[in-house]
């Protein structure tokens, strides 16, 4: 069963770069906080001991009919009011005693009776054309404008930041390029990836031994490239390999290569390379390898910037050769946007599939992390394992603490089975919207049409036989899968070898309608194959009733234009046309027919196998043939 989930919405792209900046960002605008602070402060504190009286106009007004104020400043927008005239402030300052003079001032208000009334009571009064502060007026005028410019400039500085004069050294600005010393993680503590910790070991053998390699001239692998969904334990299995060999770990995101600035990636990258050489034997780490890798054709608009840096990067890979003691791993969750260079010989030519943990593996997973917690000694892990198909690692680390939270908040002082189903409940609310984890129903759906891929399989002659099912959810478009192990190079297929496939292509679907009564969008794929096929068996293989030994061109490969894209020429007519679709409609309907009678006869294994299925969501051969067995293999009608 194929059915393509919305990849987009898996991608996990930690803006690292971003969550930096917003930091610098916060940082730059606290110093123009505390400058506008400072200045406030200066400015009361050197233009305040004049003890300046604010008060109101009607008071000013008061006090100038009283005779209290000797002296006016008017300014456009103040009246400033002392209470001693010039003379005598001037003889004032000269004792030494210009405390005893008060000032107060009032915010200007049009009052034509106030010229009339400082004429009566003879009050000294003159303009000015502001108020008259020149400190106030330096800082406002001189200081501020360059402590904004200084401050948005440092902004702008810490955005850009490596493009300034050092943008070589941008070790000052990425912590992480500094390579990890003692990395702690060893493979021990990554449950399940049996498969992949197996590849590993012969890359952490040659770290560990690298004479032993280059005396006897074996190829090792340069790039290691880890494929798998986010959460996997990529990024863990890394680290482990580091910490199992015991040498230095470069590591940074493909993100962090890209950059705003043409050449800087780049530059990055050779940077990366040349310490990573003084380091060796060192490990290289690049993680979410997409984001710099992403193929150069796919792209609609040319990205220079990345460009640049995924041709350095090829550059560096070429130019190193593995007895140099760097091995580069690299990690992504969607090896399909990848460019095809990466994939070239010397470069990232192994790749590792680090896939959705299956039930034993989830088990192993929060047996790891229930390690960290004290567990409630009734706790059925495997029960939890069991509620917690389609998720992975991460997710599985998440709900152990989740639980731990909740024991705590209930007061309790370890983890019981509740809490671990109250975290799942949660984890699964939110996952449930990013479409990672099915239901029930779909669960049942997708083990019943793998049992029917696998039983069909078996029934059917001469087809490979069944080395693996399994209806874990793989993240990377099928939602389970039948694996048939070909016993034997074939280089030519009979017809009933094409009508043996076509039946085990049908049978997921058939399966389906037997048991739950409905057919569903999962067999899409299966269907696409299948008519192919049959197509291809009437048009191109001389395989059908009416045009038996006849070649029917339907497709012709245009040289005059670029690529390989075909274009379709049909060289038969309008009727044959409609033949071949007639057909291959029949022909289709027969064989489904043919198989789900097939299927019927046999319904108790069919719901035996799905069964099993759903209990251990991976079948090997052995408990294949143990079930399977119960059939004797009938020839395809
Ligand atoms: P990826 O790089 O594939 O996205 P990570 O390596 O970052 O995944 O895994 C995230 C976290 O999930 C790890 O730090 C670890 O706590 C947990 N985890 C994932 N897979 C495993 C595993 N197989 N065993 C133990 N813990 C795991
Ligand atoms: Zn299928
Ligand atoms: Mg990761």
């Amino acid at each position: 069963m194929n059915n393509q989930d919305d990849r987009s919405g898996m991608r996990e792209r930690p803006d690292l770069m971003g969550r930096i900046n917003r930091g610098q960002f916060r940082f730059s605008l606290w110093y123009l906080v505390a400058g506008v602070i400072g200045l406030m402060l200066l400015n009361a504190l050197v233009l305040g001991p004049r003890s300046v009286e604010t008060i109101d106009y009607s008071e000013f007004r008061d006090r100038i009919e009283q005779g209290t104020i000797r002296r006016v400043e008017m300014s456009p927008s103040y009246y400033v009011g002392s209470t001693v005239t010039k003379k005598e402030a001037i003889e004032l300052a000269r004792q030494g005693a210009l405390d005893k003079i008060r000032v107060f001032r009032a915010a200007r208000i049009d009052d034509p009776g106030l010229i009339p009334l400082l004429e009566r009571q003879e009050v000294e009064y003159f303009a000015v054309p502001e108020e008259n502060r020149p400190l106030l007026g330096f800082l406002l005028n001189w200081v501020l404008p360059f402590a904004v410019l200084f401050a948005f400039w440092r902004l702008m500085y810490n955005r850009l930041g490596k493009t300034g004069p050092d943008v070589l050294s941008f070790g000052k600005h990425h912590a992480e390029i500094v390579a990890e010393g003692n990395v702690e993680v060893r493979f021990d503590d990554v449950a399940g990836s049996e498969e992949a910790k197996v590849e590993l070991a012969e890359v952490v053998d040659f770290l560990k031994h690298p004479e032993r390699y280059t005396a006897i001239g074996g190829h090792i692998p340069k790039g290691v490239l880890m494929v798998g969904p986010p959460g996997t334990g990529k990024t863990m299995l890394a680290r482990a390999v580091a910490g199992e060999s015991g040498v230095p770990f470069f590591r940074m995101s493909g993100a962090d290569f890209v950059e705003m600035f043409v050449g800087v990636g780049a530059a990055r990258v050779r940077d990366l390379f040349r310490q990573a050489r003084k380091k060796a034997p060192c490990i290289i780490f690049i993680d979410e390898l997409d984001a710099i890798g992403k193929s150069r054709a796919q792209t609609m608009s040319s990205n220079d910037e990345r460009e640049q840096t995924l041709n350095q990067l090829l550059v560096e890979m070429d130019g190193f050769d593995s007895r140099t003691g760097v091995v580069v791993l690299s990690a992504t969750n969607r090896p399909e946007i990848l460019d095809p260079a990466l994939l070239r010989p010397g470069r990232f030519d192994r790749q590792v599939l680090i896939d959705k943990p299956d039930a034993n593996e989830r088990e192993a997973i929060l047996r790891k992390h229930a390690e960290q917690v004290k567990l409630d000694p009734d706790v059925d892990m495997n029960a939890i394992a069991r509620a917690t198909a389609g998720l992975v690692g991460a997710d599985l680390a998440n709900i152990v603490n989740e639980a731990a939270l909740l024991a705590v908040r209930a007061d309790r002082n370890s983890v019981t089975q509740s809490d671990l189903e109250e975290a799942i409940e949660k984890a699964v609310a939110g996952l449930q919207k990013k479409n990672r984890l099915i239901n029930p129903q779909e669960r049942r759906r997708v083990a019943y049409h793998e049992a029917g891929h696998a039983i069909v399989t078996h029934m059917t002659p001469g087809a490979d036989p069944v080395q693996k099912v399994s209806i874990v959810p793989r993240g990377l478009g099928a939602l389970g899968y039948t694996l048939q192990l070909p016993t034997e190079e074939r280089y030519l297929l009979t017809e009933e070898d094409l009508l043996g496939r076509i039946d085990i292509y049908l049978a997921g679907r058939a399966a389906e309608e037997i048991v739950l009564d409905s057919i569903s969008t999962g067999a899409a794929d299966d269907l696409t194959k299948a008519s192919d096929l049959v197509r291809r068996m009437i048009t191109e293989f001389g395989m059908s009733e009416e045009f038996r030994h006849v070649y029917l061109p339907a497709k012709q490969a245009d040289r005059f234009l670029r690529d390989d894209r075909t274009v379709s020429v049909r060289e038969y007519s309008e009727a044959t046309q409609q033949y071949i679709d007639r057909e291959t409609a029949r022909v289709l309907r027969q064989r489904y027919d043919g198989v789900r009678r097939k299927l019927e006869s046999h319904k108790d294994v069919l719901v035996a196998t799905a069964e099993r299925l759903l209990e251990k969501e991976v079948l090997e051969r052995a408990d294949l043939d143990e079930i399977l067995g119960r059939i004797d293999a009938t020839p395809t009608g």
